[in-house]
């Protein structure tokens, strides 16, 4: 009697098995290839290198050893510094940090939260001088080596305006797609638009294998870099010979088995992805205090993440109280990230005008947006929200 009257739950967001997943794990399992080579892991790069668009795909064991991997491969080195956004997971930050250089944390504009062109631009011609062919942050005295631009919660940044400033000023760019697969900026996709670019196949990102992630670039050298590194910089397989320090990152082949299945339905989620949204914004779009995520005439989301922004005052109760009061309903939801410039390892690094992130670090309330949600479901999700507001 009581378990029936608990409501089921609904998780924020899940992963989606309904292809041949079983079918090439089993294969994995029947030959053998388990391990870091293998015929699985082969084809997972040359799939999703065409599937992005980019010559080459190096797959890792995360997204974040992909965005280690790509900083190394750009050749980012240590003391330089990486304009990285303060609206983000923690881990493009971490990234700069394992390469030994350090980020300047930039603000995100306020429409699409995303990192902001106009503030970026405004920092490297107002507060850097242009010396000996290099960029000089004038406050911490450091060289800027690259731009990290992050397309959060599946919506691309702004990039012309960004490669725009970057080319200017010798900066690579290092796209951080993990968050965006699959998602367009103007008639490119995400991950084509920088130097060189990451994804990841985390358990909740919008195709999983698990753990897993993706360097992806058309540079030939930046192939060989990123393929050298992420396999212990072995020069000689047989005499164990190592000309530099490399890193175990490889992507096992039993989950790029896995990857392979998920990136076939890949079309299906993100179509899943934008229905439940639209399903959103229907739903909520009258909603006093209730600010719905925007989506820019030059993108096409694949809205991996559903965000809204809660405002206290005219909704009635704040983004932190309509959390925990979904969850007595059994509806798990999630603020987004803390800004990266207040967290303990980075509130000493330089930030520059970092205004709007606060407020929607505030504001952002991420809702229920599994690809397999149902309509019953997500209709729940939306009359509990109403219901509190009256
Ligand atoms: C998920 C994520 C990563 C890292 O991916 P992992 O595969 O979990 O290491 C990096 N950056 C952002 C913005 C992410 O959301």
């Amino acid at each position: 009697m009581d378990t029936d009257m608990k409501p089921t739950q609904i998780p924020l967001c899940v992963p989606e098995i309904r292809g041949r997943e079983w079918e090439f794990i089993k294969d994995c399992l029947d030959t053998n290839w388990v391990s870091s080579v293998g015929p699985y892991v082969d084809r997972f790069e040359i799939e999703l290198a065409r599937f992005v668009g980019s010559r080459w795909a190096v797959a890792t064991c995360s997204g974040t050893a992909a965005l280690h991997i790509a900083l190394l491969a750009a050749g980012i080195q240590p003391e330089e510094e990486v304009l990285v956004p303060a609206l983000s997971f923690v881990a493009p930050a971490n990234a700069v940090r394992y390469v030994g250089a350090f980020p300047v944390f930039m603000d995100v504009d306020p429409e699409f939260w995303q990192l902001d062109p106009d503030k970026v631009a405004e920092f490297i011609e107002g507060s850097c001088r242009w010396v000996d062919g290099k960029l000089w942050d004038k406050h911490t005295r450091r060289v800027i080596g690259a731009i990290l631009p992050v397309h959060i919660l599946g919506h691309p940044v702004d990039m012309d305006p960004i490669i725009e400033v970057a080319n200017k000023y010798e900066l690579k760019v290092i796209e951080d797609a993990t968050e965006s697969l699959g998602a367009r900026y103007r008639d490119r996709t995400v991950g084509t638009l920088g130097d060189i670019a990451c994804f990841s196949f985390n358990g909740n990102k919008i195709i999983t294998t698990g753990g897993g992630g993706m360097v992806v670039g058309n540079r030939e050298r930046h192939r060989e870099r990123a393929h050298y590194l992420s396999t212990q910089a072995k020069d000689d397989p047989i005499e164990f010979l190592h000309k530099e320090i490399g890193f175990n990152y490889r992507l096992p082949n039993i989950l790029a088995a896995m990857g392979i299945a998920q990136l076939e339905s890949i079309n299906d989620y993100i179509t899943a992805k934008r229905g439940i949204a639209d399903r959103y914004n229907r739903g909520l779009g009258n909603v006093p205090g209730v600010k719905l995520p925007s989506e820019a005439k030059w993108a096409r989301s694949v809205f991996w993440m559903y965000t809204i922004l809660i405002d206290e005052s005219r909704f009635g109760c704040s983004s932190r109280s309509l959390l925990e009061r979904l969850a007595q309903k059994g509806i798990q939801t999630r603020p987004l990230w803390h800004p990266l410039n207040q967290m303990p390892p980075y509130e000493h690094c330089h930030s520059y005008r970092v205004e709007v992130t606060p407020e929607i670090y505030r504001k952002a309330l991420s809702l229920p947006c599994s690809v397999g949600l149902t309509h019953e479901n997500q209709d729940r999700v939306i009359s509990e929200i109403r219901t509190l507001l009256s």
